[in-house]
């Protein structure tokens, strides 16, 4: 981790951002720069994803040589901000060595590990979805969402935990909001284990523009992670596009400062 990405105030930093090097993004990588500094943003991490599963949509996807070149431009053109080289990894424990040695070689400033998959299940897709939220209650379907992100915190290959529960975008058309009761010792263990290891727990406000209405995880998530000693909150968007940069950060700093 780059040892100024943890100085700046919660909020004044995106630390998820992706652009044209991610494969659902077509997000020239200055405009993302400058729509960060239009908010008024002190910094931003260009959080590329990568994806080890050749199954996976963006598997091959990442390319580091033009992904080198393109913050170099950056930070030689754009000077009042500060830009940092991110990546977003899709964990899946079978590919633990794999990415351990990427982590290794690739030199970031910031990596976070994502859970996108469930097994074989990619619920981001809209067919596997289907099957998926269809054919199971809540506490199946979450819980094994969050059992993977258990073995993501456990795995102590990470610097942040993207989007603690990204399962309700794609399950809250069939459930609703999720139910924290259900999932309580669980969500313990998973704070528990982001705390230990000293991670930065990441609350993605990208889930306040899509169907659950509330970041990933939840501000009750993120004040319960605060409660227990964790001090390493960080803000992400997951913006794909410049206007979702830095989105919903001064609503949600307001939100957790007055609750
Ligand atoms: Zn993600
Ligand atoms: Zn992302």
């Amino acid at each position: 981790m780059h040892p100024d990405i943890p100085r700046f105030p919660v909020g004044a930093i995106d630390a998820h951002v992706h652009t044209r090097h991610s494969c659902d993004s077509d997000m020239a990588p200055a405009d993302a720069v400058r729509a960060a500094r239009a908010r008024g943003l002190s910094a931003v991490v260009l959080a590329e994803h990568v994806d080890f599963d050749p199954a996976d949509q963006g598997f091959g996807f990442y390319d580091t040589v033009a992904i080198d070149a393109s913050i170099a431009h950056i930070r030689n053109s754009i000077f009042d901000i500060r830009v940092f080289k991110g990546v977003e990894i899709t964990y899946q424990p079978q590919y633990e060595d794999a990415i351990r040695e990427f982590i290794r070689a690739g030199r970031f400033d910031w990596v976070i590990g994502s859970v996108h998959l469930v097994g074989p299940d990619d619920i981001s897709r809209p067919e596997q979805r289907e099957r998926y939220f269809a054919t199971r209650g809540q506490r199946q379907a979450y819980g094994a969402y969050l059992d993977e992100v258990e073995r993501l915190a456990a795995s102590g290959l990470f610097e942040c935990l993207g989007h603690l529960d990204l399962c309700k975008r794609y399950g809250h058309r069939y459930y609703g909001p999720l139910d924290r009761d259900l999932f309580a010792p669980q969500l313990s263990r998973i704070l528990g284990s982001v705390t230990a290891a000293g991670m930065h727990l990441e609350l993605n406000t990208s889930g306040l523009r899509q169907e659950p209405g509330e970041p990933y995880p939840s501000l009750a998530v993120a004040r319960q992670y605060l409660a227990l000693g964790g001090d390493k909150l960080v803000l992400g968007s997951d913006a794909h596009s410049p206007e979702h940069v830095g989105y919903a950060f001064s609503e949600v700093r307001a939100m957790l400062d007055t609750e």
